[in-house]
């Protein structure tokens, strides 16, 4: 922190506050809906161009890369925030300001991640810091949801860096204090129940697909989660039926399943299979003598691991002494972020938030503040360069 260049780096997130937010409000105005992230990865790849990184590219899977060399090619970190938000192409990606705040779906996750890196790119450019390894910053695609993590699990198994990254750091939402330090593992399923539809008046006793569905809902809420280790499960989508007056052919399901330990989501997970197959096999007893049965399909489409970086590994050490350095508590925690995947491959991770405040992330009233922003890119850029290291 004495070192003058890296003194002036610091003041850089205070003196630059009012462009920092700017630029967040740019990037995120640009709609970035799971699996259509293309329109944002190409203004960070100008952005990092603009900015001096080399071997800019957007990769096979859609993340955007910028490489920031220092006098050496290794150790070798990536710095990054994820480009996707949980919303839909038709959603309103436009930013209002009231009263200091800033609202819009994604404007904090990961909008303050995405802003804190090119914020991070512009001081350490802008004041010429001498850094010994080099710094790898990407804009991954597909964090959330869906995704399943797409983005870092192909720069960290199939991508042309693959082997070469030495650690991990990704910015995701706001705050001052976390340190995820452990990946929260989830298997995310959908289920897919067919039946022969027909009249509900005229038909009536056929196998129901949507009530073999309402059965299955109400045996997984059933379920006893402990609160240590903290176990959650959640039905976030429910569709299928024609009308009001006809048996449905078709109804479908998307279920999230966590927990903290890996036994105990197992035990929920086989929990869950076990709840679908005895509501499919309850619901076809009640059918009449020679109907069809009802069809049954679960994929799984999301399985992120569980693991974590130990708490006296350097990388989190060194989180925990710069959150102090900038008069902060800090707090180790688990969580499900891009950290997952190279966690669970034995490598240095951890998340971070990007400073400021945020509430409501992944609905439509979503709103980041970005007071208090310049110590959470203080923090993570003295992470940053205790980690690649400064030429003296
Ligand atoms: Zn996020």
């Amino acid at each position: 922190m004495a070192t003058p260049h890296v003194a002036r780096a610091l003041r850089f997130f205070e003196t630059r506050a009012d462009a920092i937010t700017e630029e967040q409000i740019r990037i995120c105005s640009i709609a970035a809906s799971p699996f259509g992230e293309q329109e944002r990865a190409e203004y960070f790849s100008r952005k990092f161009s603009e900015l001096g990184l080399t071997e800019v590219e957007i990769d096979e899977e859609g993340n955007c890369l910028g490489l920031l060399r220092g006098s050496s090619r290794s150790p070798l970190m990536v710095v990054s925030a994820h480009l996707d938000t949980v919303f839909s192409a038709d959603t309103d990606f436009n930013v209002v300001r009231r009263d200091g705040r800033l609202y819009a779906p994604g404007i904090a996750d990961d909008g303050c991640g995405l802003a804190a890196l090119i914020a991070l790119v512009q001081a350490i450019q802008s004041e010429r810091i001498p850094i010994e390894g080099s710094i790898l910053f990407v804009g991954t695609v597909g964090e959330e949801g869906e995704g399943n993590l797409r983005g870092v699990r192909h720069l960290f198994t199939k991508g042309r860096w693959a082997k070469h990254i030495d650690s991990f750091l990704s910015f995701d939402g706001p705050g001052l204090d976390r340190i995820t330090n452990r990946a929260l593992g989830s298997h995310r399923y959908r289920v897919e129940v067919a039946g022969p539809g027909g009249h509900s008046w005229g038909d009536f006793g056929l196998p129901n697909p949507v009530h073999a569905i309402g059965r299955a809902i109400s045996r997984l809420a059933s379920y006893p989660a402990p609160k240590e280790p903290r176990t959650t499960f959640n039905v976030g989508r429910i569709e299928g039926g024609r009308s009001v007056n006809s048996i449905p052919s078709e109804a479908s399901m998307e279920v999230d399943l966590r927990s903290a330990a890996e036994a105990e989501l197992q035990r929920l997970d086989a929990f869950f299979r076990r709840a679908v197959r005895d509501a499919i096999d309850e619901e076809n007893a009640t059918r009449r003598a020679g109907d069809s049965l009802l069809k049954l399909k679960v994929d799984l489409i999301g399985e992120r691991p569980t693991g974590e970086t130990p708490a006296d590994s350097p990388l989190v050490e060194l989180a925990i002494e710069a959150t102090k350095l900038i008069g902060v508590d800090p707090h180790l925690d688990q969580s499900s972020t891009d950290s997952n995947l190279p966690i669970s491959l034995g490598l240095p991770a951890i998340t971070l938030g990007a400073g400021g405040s945020s509430a409501f992330s992944h609905s439509l009233d979503e709103w980041y503040d970005p007071r208090g922003r310049d110590l959470g890119l203080k923090r993570g850029l003295l992470v940053i360069l205790g980690t690649v290291g400064v030429i003296m």
